[in-house]
């Protein structure tokens, strides 16, 4: 809450630092703040309207591009300049786009399928981040021009599938746009706080917020206690929304009208049909019918029709509502309310699947454009510390941890854990004398490393030479609220130290997300199994790397004989290695410790009567 101060000694009025509330939506965006009656509100600069499609383009020879409304006006005469959707760009390569990337109306740049997207207008090229802050920056003059106070701290939303390298990426775009992200907040947690659920200490709800906007959709299951938001588990698909229902209208006219010849051959119609699409689907929400005249061709749409042809897409998203409800393991019945969110919750079947669906009427009191916002807002109050008794804990979709011998995956961090959170593991090297310790962070749920996604390499550096077994490297994990994940690594003994912020190059989809948990179940024995042979071969191959190491150093204390044995054994144990099965490995491995550990143990005691000797006094 912007709160006043007068000053006595001079008259002036000093306004605390307003600190707004940004919904950046695929479609479209908002700014919010709290009103000084303590409402938050959703701002709406020079009666413009609180929405700002989130649509940039680039004037021709122009420096500065122009944003919003205006912009999106182009996407019609001049598609190849005017970028919308640019959401769906964030933190992603060439590749995660897939087929999308030839869906839009502006060049993505496929040079390099690998690292992150650019985006070329004319003669220039423009990352997501860049093309985002200029969104962010509208909404920033928007929000100056009305509270007529510069504003240089927000709180932005993103979707609760949103990955490390789509929440950094939207970090960077606030600071590229001169603000200062507070925070980075998943948007149904937002809208919970909207609807002002969980801002008393005592009460307790269990919610569900089904977010289906025009790009993404979402669907988490929230419980409030205590005045502490838990996600307790989210699903959605970040290629489902608005304009899919806009484009099965736009195929069901292009295929029953033959349009196609005529889109081939102008330009700007494909444009212009999509939002004639968009103009059909918002009109039949509230009439029955609709009908338009499209270069010459009549395009009718009734509401059962259009019902026919979303009917895929809504079920889609109960699919996903199914899957999130068994993810809480919760039933229907024991939520207190569902939320709706996003403008197209505004479809009379979204609402009557979703209601269906949870067996209870959902709340769509608020405006669901502007809900996100507002709850964002009142997020940046309570980072303002104006609500001190609440307190927001979201979960990690997918496991963090690192590789250890042999490839396997060594969780640090389990999925499903509330963030902020912090865990850390001892680990030391395997070989005498190493030096550098190589730290890989993986994110996933398989026990092989190669099967999960690596987030980050380093090496840790600087070890002082020690036998194996000796150093001890804490390595740290710090997850933020923001869901960004720190690593460090640190030599105990010598204090030596490293630590990596992980920016993962691109990001991962939720299907790939949804895909690697899946995977994780369906692979869950044949990963067991394997985990099983891998840890035989550690076993076996530290134990051939210090038997070898003994013969070496003791071989005055053996006899040929045992010599000779040992390196024998030593074959069979390679050998039972190469065949790469369990039972056979670990019995090579007992077979050479029953041979060998009488020799130690000599060996041991010569050592020990010398050390004797030696301090004898003469
Ligand atoms: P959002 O991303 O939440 O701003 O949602 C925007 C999406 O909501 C776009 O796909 C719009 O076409 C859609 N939308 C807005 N108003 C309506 C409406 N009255 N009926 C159906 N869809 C709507």
């Amino acid at each position: 809450m912007a709160k006043v101060a007068i000053n006595l000694s001079t008259g002036s009025i000093q306004q605390e630092e307003i600190i707004v509330g940004i919904d950046l939506g695929t479609t479209n965006s908002l700014v919010a703040y709290i009103h000084p009656d303590g409402h938050p509100l959703a701002i709406n600069d020079q009666g413009r309207g609180t929405i700002v499609p989130s649509v940039v383009h680039f004037p021709a020879g122009a420096q500065e591009p122009i944003v919003g409304t205006e912009a999106k006006d182009y996407l019609l005469t001049d598609p190849q300049n005017t970028i919308y959707s640019v959401k769906r760009l964030l933190g992603k390569s060439y590749r995660d786009l897939g087929e999308h990337a030839t869906q839009l109306g502006y060049k993505v740049i496929d040079d390099n399928t690998e690292g992150l997207v650019k985006i070329r207008v004319g003669d220039r090229f423009y990352s997501p981040i860049e093309l985002s802050a200029e969104i962010l920056k509208e909404l920033r003059l928007r929000a100056e021009h009305a509270l007529k106070t510069p504003v240089n701290k927000a709180v932005i939303t993103v979707p609760a599938y949103f990955n490390d390298s789509q929440r950094q990426a939207t970090r960077d775009a606030g600071r590229l746009a001169g603000l200062e992200v507070l925070r980075i907040v998943n948007e149904p947690t937002a809208a919970a706080l909207a609807y002002g659920i969980g801002l008393s200490p005592d009460e307790e709800k269990t919610v569900a917020v089904y977010d289906l906007g025009g790009g993404t959709f979402d669907v988490s299951i929230l419980r409030i206690q205590q005045g502490i938001f838990e996600v307790l588990s989210t699903n959605g698909d970040t290629y489902l929304g608005g304009d899919d229902l806009d484009r099965a209208i736009i195929d069901y006219w292009t295929s029953d009208y033959q349009l196609a010849a005529y889109l081939y051959q102008n330009g700007s119609a494909q444009q212009e049909l999509r939002l004639l699409a968009e103009a059909a689907k918002k009109h039949l929400s509230r009439h029955e019918e609709f009908s338009a005249d499209f270069g010459g061709t009549l395009l009718p749409l009734t509401k059962t029709k259009f019902n026919e042809l979303i009917q895929p897409l809504v079920e889609r998203t109960i699919v996903s509502c199914r899957q999130a409800l068994a993810d809480a393991k919760l039933t229907p019945q024991q939520l207190d309310a569902v939320l709706l969110v996003g403008g197209s919750t505004r479809v009379p079947l979204v609402y009557d699947s979703v209601s269906a669906f949870f067996q209870q009427p959902a709340n769509s009191s608020l405006n669901p454009d502007e809900v996100v916002a507002l709850g964002a807002a009142i997020q940046a109050d309570i980072l303002a510390g104006n609500r001190r008794d609440v307190l927001l804990l979201d979960v990690t979709p997918l496991t963090l941890g690192i590789e250890t011998l042999g490839g396997l995956m060594d969780p640090i961090i389990p999925r499903n854990s509330k963030i902020p959170t912090k865990a850390g593991r001892q680990y030391t090297t395997s070989v005498d004398g190493q030096v550098n310790l190589k730290i890989s962070v993986y994110q996933g749920e398989r026990d092989l490393v190669k099967e999960n996604r690596k987030l980050a390499e380093f090496d840790l550096r600087g070890i002082p030479a020690m036998p194996a077994g000796l150093p001890k490297v804490d390595v740290n994990f710090l997850l933020n609220a923001d869901g960004i994940l720190q690593v460090e690594a640190i030599e105990l003994r010598s204090n030596t130290r490293q630590a990596v912020e992980i920016k993962p190059q691109y990001g991962l989809t939720d299907e790939q997300v949804e895909q690697m948990l899946m995977d994780s179940l369906t692979h869950a024995r044949e990963d067991v199994a394997a985990r099983m042979v891998i840890e035989a071969r550690t076993v076996a191959e530290q134990m051939l790397y210090q038997v070898e190491r003994f013969v070496d150093k003791n071989s005055q204390y053996l006899t040929e004989d045992e010599i000779t044995q040992t390196a024998a054994q030593t074959q069979v144990l390679r050998e039972a290695l190469e065949t790469n099965v369990k039972d056979t490995i670990l019995k090579a491995v007992d077979e050479l410790e029953s041979l060998t550990s009488p020799f130690a143990e000599r060996v041991m005691n010569i050592s020990i009567k010398q050390a004797m000797a030696g301090k004898k006094i003469e």
